[in-house]
Formats: structure tokens, sequence, C-alpha cells
């Protein structure tokens, strides 16, 4: 696992443990009280930013063209060569 993964994952492992504490809420119609347990925020997170994500979903699809089409998403480390090879593929 690459190092930057494995730093990603100590910061957010304490989070939502009893380690971390937590959040008492109360409802404002009828006082019930939750406990909800602390987050880490990290936008690695899906727990965190999964509904952040979903949000952003939703809006990049109210601007798809009305026809067929799809994404695709890749991210390499090798050359500008490379991702024109990449391109060239798709086309
Ligand atoms: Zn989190």
């Amino acid at each position: 696992m690459p190092l930057d993964q494995i730093k990603t994952l100590y910061v957010m492992s304490p989070f939502r443990t009893e380690s971390a504490g937590s959040i008492m809420y109360r409802c404002a119609k009828c006082a019930k009280l939750q406990q909800v347990p602390k987050s880490c925020g990290n936008r690695h997170c899906l727990i965190c930013q999964g509904g952040k994500a979903k949000d952003w979903l939703e809006g990049q699809g109210s601007r798809l063209l009305p026809c067929a089409c799809f994404m695709i998403t890749f991210t390499g480390t090798e050359s500008d060569a490379m991702e024109q090879h990449v391109f060239q593929l798709l086309i």
C-alpha cells in the first residue's frame, strides 16, 4: 500500500470510535437525544464525504447533454505520451 494511503488511514482511524468522543443532538420537536460519533471530515472518508459526493454527482448529471454518454476517469503517473496514447484508444 502506498505511503500516502497509509497516512490517510492513520489520520482517519481514531474517528467514529469511543476514543474520539461523540456529539449529542436533541430534536427540536420531540426532544429526543441522539448520540453521534465524531467524524474525521477527511475528503477520502466515504462516511463523512459520501453526501457531498452524491450531491456533486447529481449536480454533474444535470449538466449532461440529452444523449447517451459516459465518463471515464483515470489517473496515471506516466508521461503525456501515455495520456495521448490512452486518448487515442478511446476515440
Ligand atoms: Zn470520516
